[in-house]
């Protein structure tokens, strides 16, 4: 039997990369996933199909994380797919990387409301199945960066930093009603955000990783999910760094 067996998870971002391998293990643990995405309808359905071949029930839900009608119009099909959400992954990310002199007001804009303000408007549709049911299991998906910040990266640093604060501070406020919120602070992991960067960056980070490769997105994923299960239901408010000893705490 899985750690997640009857449980429900909505996973943000959850075509592809580290989102699609959460989907996945969760599904493995034995969790229904709710796989949102936003434009790759075809690579959520593949997801959705791989969850389903692993014995899952799959929901495909489309929304703009940063769009707060278009959350709450999607969280309004829920209850047809399930009557309870346990788990919500606020995994859906964005970069738009330029030194801070060129940034550009759109680029600041963009990254903040992809990262940050979609925090404040799936949180909060997932607290009201949460409340009701006084269970729930937040994980947010911030950065090393908002712990060592990153020439380039101040737009997106920023809103990382702020996914930490969010964090701490939801889990003072829920912890009351037996929800959980953590946040998993990944280092270098290689999927398509990554892909993009020049070499010579690749190998600044390479560098200084004590264990001398990239983490994979199940790395991450394995790391969700046991934060998702009821093995770890004792700790929130908490970040758990996973980067190969990049950044140690
Ligand atoms: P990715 O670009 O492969 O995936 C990001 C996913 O988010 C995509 O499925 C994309 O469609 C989705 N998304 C983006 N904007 C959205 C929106 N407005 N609404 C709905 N979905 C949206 O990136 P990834 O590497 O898998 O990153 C996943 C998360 O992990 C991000 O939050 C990212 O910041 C974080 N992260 C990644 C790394 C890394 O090295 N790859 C390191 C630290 C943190």
């Amino acid at each position: 039997m899985g750690m997640l067996e009857g449980k429900v998870a909505l996973v943000t971002g959850g075509s592809r990369g580290i989102g699609r391998a959460i989907a996945l293990e969760l599904a493995k643990e034995g969790a229904d996933v709710i796989i949102n995405y936003r434009g790759s309808e075809d690579k959520a359905k593949e997801v959705a199909s791989q969850v389903e071949s692993l014995g899952r029930k799959a929901m495909l839900l489309r929304f703009d994380v940063a769009n707060p009608e278009e959350v709450k119009q999607a969280f309004e099909k829920i209850p047809a797919f399930s009557e309870k959400l346990h788990i919500l992954v606020n995994n859906a990310g964005i970069t738009r990387d330029t030194l801070f002199l060129r940034m550009k007001e759109e680029d600041w804009d963009a990254v903040i409301k992809t990262n940050l303000y979609s925090l404040f408007y799936v949180t909060k549709e997932a607290l009201s199945f949460m409340t009701r049911q006084r269970y729930g299991r937040i994980i947010n998906i911030s950065s090393v960066v908002a712990f060592t910040g990153n020439p380039g990266q101040v737009n997106y640093a920023a809103s990382k930093a702020g996914m930490i604060g969010f964090t701490k501070a939801l889990a003072l406020e829920v912890g009351g009603r037996n929800i959980t919120v953590n946040a998993v602070a990944p280092g270098y992991i290689e999927t398509d955000m990554t892909q993009g960067l020049p070499e010579k960056v690749k190998e600044a980070f390479l560098s200084q990783i004590p264990l001398k490769r990239p983490g994979t997105p199940e790395e991450v994923a394995a790391l969700v999910a046991f934060l998702a299960s009821d093995k770890a239901s004792y700790i929130t408010g908490t970040v758990f760094h996973i980067n190969g000893g990049l950044f140690r705490g």
